[in-house]
């Protein structure tokens, strides 16, 4: 590598940074990250990490000296370290404003509604008074949600009668949002990249299944029609466009039993529920943020099989070191590819790695996936 490649700093040291790291060390790039984690998956591929929390202006500073383009992997990054960043010579991409936008479950619902997206019935309430009226406007079954902070179904309750308000978690805090439970027919997500010539592409759209609010598996095609996925794309690419987005946007939509698409939520980055386009697709969604925040054309978003499936590795048990078992028997299986993220510990739900099957038939690659991540098991804590 030449002595003056150009460094991406990247704001999070998760999985996501991890493997756009991988992406765009292939393409040459060097790489600089900010976690609090000074084991974070991204010190695989990263160069530099600096320790510090995701609201550390110093240490984010320090991170991006020298840095070509600044790039983030989650939401929750604290908005005084991106003005700190803001520069003109040094692009923040997808953006401050997707970012702003996004951190914000309120200012996110006002966003799609003014953009010609449905949301589902929500109202914002600034404590427990207020809450009680929601409840009466709107109707039981709801979700309370926190404005800000939740991810992987953290920070939200569900309610289904005055009696669950008894426990809600402290933790989501005032003002919260409420919004109507609904009785979707699936759960559907597209991710979108736009370049920094307006250009866009989506994804094919992929089909998602939760457990407790948290991804568990996504088989692409999702099986639904042409017609929905048109307007999955259509409406993805107008929200980038309108925020101003370079870089990637992921819409998670739920599915109507009527046909109709209402979007849950908006991430300006790379998702879960992509991780299929690492050997299902010709270009990644990692490889295509890259291109996209790097002013590259954007590469092509065509299947690489008829049907791929991803399925998540999951911590379960005791809080203890992180050591898989079972990844010969896996990898066993035909056309089924393991990632694991390097977490050093492994505790319960959480994300470890996941397993991509590639199938004839959505149903043949979803059975290879399940198949293959049920031989994956993190072994117990070694005898003391
Ligand atoms: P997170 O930031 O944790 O991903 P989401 O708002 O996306 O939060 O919620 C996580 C999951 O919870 C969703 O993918 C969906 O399965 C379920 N969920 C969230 N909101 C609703 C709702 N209004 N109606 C039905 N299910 C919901
Ligand atoms: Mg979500």
């Amino acid at each position: 590598m030449t002595a003056d490649a150009p460094v991406l700093a990247i704001l999070g040291g998760g999985q996501l940074g991890r493997m756009l790291g991988f992406a765009a060390r292939e393409m040459g790039y060097r790489i600089v990250a900010l976690d609090p984690d000074p084991d974070a998956p991204i010190t695989a591929v990263a160069d530099r990490l600096e320790e510090g929390a995701y609201d550390d202006i110093a240490a984010a500073r320090r991170m991006a000296e020298g840095a070509a383009i600044v790039t983030y992997e989650l939401e929750h990054v604290g908005q005084q370290v991106i003005t700190a960043l803001e520069d003109r010579k040094r692009p923040i991409r997808p953006g401050p404003y997707p970012l702003k936008l996004t951190a914000d479950r309120v200012a996110e619902r006002r966003f799609v509604e003014a953009n010609e997206g449905r949301v589902a019935e929500w109202r914002e309430v600034a404590g427990p008074s207020e809450m009680f009226e929601a409840i009466a406007e709107l109707g039981y079954p709801l979700r309370l949600k926190a404005v800000r902070g939740g991810y992987d179904g953290r920070s939200q309750e569900r309610l289904r009668s005055h009696a669950d308000l008894e426990g809600i978690d402290p933790r989501i805090g005032w003002p919260a949002l409420i919004e109507r439970e609904l009785d979707f027919e699936c759960e559907l997500s597209v991710v979108v990249a736009r370049n920094v010539d307006g250009i866009s592409r989506t994804f094919p759209v992929a089909r998602n299944t939760h457990d407790n609010g948290i991804l568990s598996e996504s088989v692409v095609p999702a099986g639904v029609p042409a017609a929905v996925q048109e307007e999955a794309a259509t409406l993805a690419k107008n929200l980038a466009t309108s925020m101003g987005l370079v870089g990637t946007l992921t819409v998670e939509l739920f599915l109507m039993r009527d046909g109709s698409l209402v979007v849950n939520e908006l991430a300006p980055r790379v998702h879960n529920s992509g991780h299929w386009s690492i050997e299902g697709a010709v270009t990644s969604q990692f490889e295509q943020h890259i291109r996209a925040i790097c002013g590259l054309p954007l590469g092509s978003v065509e299947m690489r099989a008829p049907a791929v499936a991803m399925v998540n590795l999951l911590g379960e048990g005791a809080p203890r070191p992180a050591r898989p078992t079972g990844i010969y028997n896996a990898l066993e299986l035909p056309d089924t590819h393991l990632h694991i993220y390097d977490k050093h510990n492994v505790f319960e739900r959480r994300k470890m790695g996941h397993v991509t099957a590639l199938g004839s038939t959505p149903e043949e690659a979803l059975a290879r996936a399940r198949e293959a991540a049920a031989h994956i098991v993190w072994a117990p804590a070694p005898e003391a």
